[in-house]
């Protein structure tokens, strides 16, 4: 019950071996949708009985979530996910204690967070999988060929993608928050004073407040970027009417082939509110042909979506990727669609996961390296079992070899569930044919 809390003192109730658990999962998570409790329990490299225990404890906590359909296996919810982050934070020590929740974007949780010192910073835990499936969509570019999804993956891509942006605009003093940190599908920033400019009734200088937001939606596209939500509340504005730009993941690049339509409506916008709310309207605003002068493109360091060329390609990737699947997993008919939507979001991930992920495979062994001071039950089970995952390189062969193992022990099943259904139904042909001529070579006159 204490871990449902969301709040860095629940981070003691974990013990390192919960930890290992968790990693595990997410390990496994690159290439299956549910991780098998076999494969957990071996990647984790604890003994059988601790490792059911420690499952059956997160499950209990809704970190984890089961499934039994084919096989018995597990996944991480977003709360597992968010214990991650939280613990590579806190032992990176960005963060030292979560505070109050300060916003409900639509595709993320804002915590304000301190560090040992005292600071003041927030949190970003971004959440995609919230509001409709097509809606996301039409937003973000690079989830246009996506038919199914992993939101914890989709996540953390748009966290770094973020981070990225962040970074790069920071360092070219553009008006955003300091980026601090970041992991997995979190970012860590600096604390922007003021309010979402949708909650400003009134501005002590509307016309300049507009002159400033035109002229950062040049800057942005002088550096080859357009924010694509580029609104009210994505934009603060402090007492002294300052204004920092806020969120923007779905930026995409100037070269997009709908860069002009991007650029025209985030410029709309912003004429729009400021009629509608501050009764301003002006005649002059930026037009993406005439006032733009590129001559740095953020947008090609990043690769933000519509610049680069992977996305276009990824249908025949996702089509030959499927087809070689479903030929080994052909034997059912009818309703395995789903199956192989899941497995097709599987395999889209795996490439770009597993090398996108090496950051975190370096954080999650800085998890399991660090001695968690503050558990009190852990290490004591099993003391030997804290070194098996210490080196990068050996812990991913090992995980490749033990992966290929499971697969192929799964296949098996699989292939022997087949047979039996595929037996069972035999026979039931079998027996509806022998009825079938029953009744119709049946002894005349038998009624
Ligand atoms: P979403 O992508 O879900 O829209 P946002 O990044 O826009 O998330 O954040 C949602 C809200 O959280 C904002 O409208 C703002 O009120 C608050 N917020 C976000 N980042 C900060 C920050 N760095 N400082 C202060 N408030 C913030
Ligand atoms: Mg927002």
């Amino acid at each position: 019950k204490q871990i449902m809390k969301f709040d860095v003192e629940v981070l003691r109730y974990l013990s390192a071996h919960e930890f290992r658990v968790l990693v595990a999962v997410e390990m496994g998570m690159k290439n299956h949708e549910m991780v098998p409790t076999e494969l957990i329990e071996t990647i984790s490299g604890l003994k059988h009985a601790l490792a059911y225990r420690l499952i059956g404890n997160l499950h209990k906590h809704k970190l984890l979530s089961h499934e039994s359909k084919i096989y018995d296996g597990y996944k991480l919810t977003f709360l597992g996910y968010d214990f991650l982050a939280l613990k590579t934070f806190v032992n990176r020590g960005t963060i030292s204690g979560v505070g109050r929740k300060i916003g409900v974007g639509k595709e993320s949780d804002i915590y304000e967070v301190v560090n040992e010192n005292g600071d003041s910073m927030v949190l970003k835990l971004h959440r995609l999988g919230r509001i409709s499936f097509r809606r996301v969509k039409e937003k973000r570019d690079y989830l246009r060929h996506r038919n199914n999804t992993n939101w914890l993956y989709f996540s953390r891509l748009s966290a770094m993608r973020e981070f990225a942006y962040m970074q790069a605009l920071h360092d070219r003093n553009f008006p955003v928050p300091i980026p601090h940190d970041s992991n997995r599908h979190c970012i860590v920033m600096s604390y922007v004073p003021g309010y979402p400019m949708c909650q400003v009734r009134s501005l002590r200088n509307s016309p300049e407040i507009y002159g400033k937001l035109m002229d950062l939606i040049v800057q942005l596209a002088d550096h080859g970027l357009i924010h694509c939500d580029f609104n009210e509340f994505n934009i603060m504005v402090s007492d002294e009417d300052e204004i920092t730009m806020i969120d923007f993941p779905q930026m995409v690049s100037i070269d997009h082939k709908d860069a002009e339509m991007y650029f025209s409506r985030d410029v709309q916008c912003v004429r729009t509110y400021f009629e509608k709310r501050y009764h301003f309207v002006s005649d002059e605003y930026p037009t993406l042909h005439e006032d733009i002068n590129v001559h740095t493109h953020i947008d090609r360091d990043i690769e933000a979506s519509g610049y680069t060329k992977e996305e276009e390609d990824t249908d025949d990737d996702d089509a030959s990727a499927t087809a070689s699947e479903d030929e080994s997993s052909s034997g059912e008919s009818g309703d395995d669609d789903t199956e192989s939507d899941s497995k097709r979001s599987i395999e889209d991930c795996k490439s770009e996961q597993i090398s996108l992920g090496e950051t975190d495979l370096k954080s999650a062994n800085d998890l399991l390296q660090t001695k968690d001071e503050s558990s009190n039950v852990s290490n004591v089970d099993d003391p030997q079992s804290v070194s098996s995952l210490s080196t990068q390189k050996s812990s991913d062969m090992s995980f490749r070899e033990i992966d290929m193992r499971v697969r192929k022990k799964l296949r098996e099943k699989q292939r022997r569930q087949r047979m039996r259904t595929a037996r069972k139904r035999a026979a039931r042909n079998n027996s509806r044919q022998k009825l079938a001529v029953d009744i119709q070579g049946g002894k005349p006159g038998g009624w």
